[in-house]
């Protein structure tokens, strides 16, 4: 466990922005920290980051409390800011030296940064002649350039175009090989499903889902099987909707309606199945059903419910 989070509770006023929140981030991981706006996921960073202190609670990083782990943690904000007549190179050298890093370690540290984002042309450049998604590269390895262990990452695609979020998403990856722990906080779910091992769905300062993507994705009755077949029959029970699709069939399946019955029906019709696959719920769908309070469109199904085993 390198991040302890226990019975956290944080008020601003009359706002109570965490509320009783428990969770812990394993060695190595990378773990979606995920809920609406307002849902208290800055305060809850904020507390781990020592930036702010909690009323109620125990927050351990690396096994220690929160202020004596700085130099292992780095943090992405959503909100960020450089210093825009900076030099690029001695925007991530006084970076590292605020946290303790020695002025040659972090010149070499912040080059191999450079070059690993493509700026290393651009290093005696001012951060204000930087494209946008230039500074938005500079801005992420700014938080990895004293090497910590920990990251947090507020938002890291917001405003990036395609070519920018594959090179951030490429260097999490690298990150996430070389042992690092990562904590992604985002709204692009499709990104969360593409990247995390473990989720943490807060709202209202509540713990509403928390475990391992595939298992939380297992707990939600599916919306769709994908068959590849010479043809699919227009009438099949339990499947308001056929599409082909790059030559196999999606079929929207009907509230309620299971993947073993559409099976059993084509089996019965004797289609010659080539292929059938159960589409997991997209996380989308789970994330606007968990916080809206429904049960994902009458979906999530009780134990054991599940799939085709
Ligand atoms: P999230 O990051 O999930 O959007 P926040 O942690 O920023 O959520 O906010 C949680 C709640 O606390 C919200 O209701 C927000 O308005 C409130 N809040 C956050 N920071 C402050 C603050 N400095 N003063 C007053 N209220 C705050």
């Amino acid at each position: 466990m390198v991040i302890q989070v226990q019975d956290l509770m944080k008020r601003y006023g009359d706002v109570v922005a965490v509320d009783g929140l428990s969770f812990e981030v394993e060695r190595g991981e990378m773990f979606g920290l995920l809920g609406p706006n307002g849902a208290g996921k800055t305060t809850t960073i904020r507390v781990i980051m020592d930036i702010i202190r909690p009323d109620e609670g125990r927050v351990m990083v690396l096994g220690q409390p929160p202020g004596q782990a700085k130099a292992q943690v780095g943090y992405l904000p959503e909100e960020r800011g450089l210093y825009r007549n900076l030099k690029v190179l001695d925007t991530l050298v006084y970076l590292a030296e605020l946290k303790g890093v020695p002025r040659p370690t972090a010149r070499e540290r912040a080059m191999h940064l450079l070059e690993r984002v493509e700026l290393e042309e651009w290093a005696s450049r001012k951060v204000k002649d930087l494209s946008r998604g230039m500074q938005q590269r500079l801005q992420f390895v700014a938080s990895l350039v004293h090497d910590p262990e920990i990251l947090f990452l507020d938002e890291p695609f917001q405003g990036l175009d395609p070519v920018n979020v594959e090179r951030i998403k490429d260097l999490m990856a690298e990150l996430h090989r070389e042992g690092k722990t990562i904590v992604l906080s985002t709204h692009q779910m499709n990104l969360v499903e593409a990247l995390c091992d473990r989720i943490l769905l807060i709202d209202e300062g509540q713990v509403v889902l928390y475990g391992p993507l595939a298992e939380i994705k297992r707990q939600y009755a599916p919306h769709a099987v994908r068959v590849r077949a010479p043809h699919i029959p227009l009438d099949l029970p339990g499947v308001v909707g056929v599409e082909p699709d790059d030559g196999a069939f999606n079929l929207a399946l009907a509230e309620g309606a299971r993947p073993q019955e559409v099976l059993r029906a084509l089996l019965d019709r004797r289609v010659e199945i080539q292929a059938f696959e159960v589409a997991p719920v997209p996380l989308e769908d789970i994330f606007v059903a968990a916080v809206s309070g429904e049960e994902a469109g009458g979906r999530r199904q009780e134990e054991g419910e599940d799939g085709l085993a």
